[in-house]
C-alpha cells in the first residue's frame, strides 16, 4: 500500500481536556484510517500516482485523471490535512500551547499586526465556515503569510480548486468528527479550547521549511 496511516504522536488522551481520547481514537483510528484506504484503493492501477507525494499528489491534483480525481481529491486531502493536523498538536507537557516566537512570530505581526490579530482572523475562518472543512495558516508564494478556510477535504496545495493557494504550516479541522462528541454544536468553544495544544516549534519548523 503506498500510503500508510501513521500512529498518533501522543497518546489518544494527551490533549484532554481539549480533545478527548474518545474523539480523537475515532478520528484517527477511524475517519483518518479511511481516507487513507480509500486513497490507496483510488490509486490501485495508477502506479505513477501512488508514487508520489501526497503533498505532490495534492498540488497536482488537476492532473490527476478525471476518473479518479475526485476519490483523491477528498481522501488524499484528507490524508495530508490529518497529517498536518496531527503534527501541530502537542500537549502541554511536550511543548503545546504558548505563543509562536522568532521569525514566525515576526511574520505573524507583518502579515496580521499582532499574533491576537491572528488569533481572531484564524478563528473567524474556522468558526465561519460553513459545513465541513478546514482553517489555515499558509505561506503563500511571495512569502507572506495568509489565512484562509476550504471546504470538505480541499487544501490550499489544490491550487487549481481553491481560492487561497499557499502551503499551510497550521491547520483546524472543523468537521463535526472533530469536535462534536464533546462540543456538540459549540464550534468556537473548541476552537478556543485548541489554542492550548498547538504545537508553536513544529509550525516554526514547517515554517522554516517553506522559506528555505
Ligand atoms: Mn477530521
Amino acid at each position: 500500500m503506498p500510503f500508510e496511516l501513521a500512529p498518533l504522536p501522543w497518546p489518544a488522551s494527551a490533549l484532554e481536556p481539549a480533545i478527548d481520547a474518545r474523539t480523537m481514537e475515532i478520528h484517527h483510528g477511524r475517519h483518518h484510517a479511511t481516507y487513507v484506504s480509500k486513497l490507496n484503493a483510488a490509486l490501485e492501477g495508477h502506479a505513477d500516482l501512488a508514487a508520489k507525494s501526497i503533498t505532490d499528489l495534492c498540488r497536482t491534483i488537476d492532473r490527476v485523471p478525471e476518473a479518479i480525481r475526485t476519490a483523491v481529491r477528498n481522501n488524499g486531502g484528507g490524508h495530508f490535512n490529518h497529517d498536518l493536523f496531527w503534527s501541530v498538536m502537542a500537549p502541554p507537557a511536550q511543548g503545546g500551547g504558548g505563543a509562536p516566537s522568532g521569525s514566525l512570530a515576526r511574520e505573524i505581526d507583518r502579515a496580521f499586526g499582532s499574533v491576537d490579530a491572528f488569533r481572531t482572523k484564524f478563528a473567524e475562518a474556522a468558526v465561519n465556515r460553513f459545513g465541513s472543512g478546514w482553517a489555515w495558516l499558509g505561506v503563500r508564494s511571495d512569502g507572506a503569510l495568509c489565512v484562509c478556510s476550504t471546504p470538505n477535504q480541499d487544501n490550499p496545495l489544490m491550487a487549481a480548486l481553491v481560492d487561497c493557494p499557499c502551503t499551510p504550516i497550521l491547520g483546524l479541522d472543523v468537521w463535526e468528527h472533530a469536535y462534536y462528541l464533546h462540543y456538540q454544536n459549540r464550534r468556537p468553544d473548541y476552537v478556543t479550547a485548541w489554542w492550548s495544544v498547538v504545537n508553536w516549534a513544529e509550525v516554526a519548523r514547517r515554517h522554516a521549511a517553506v522559506r528555505a
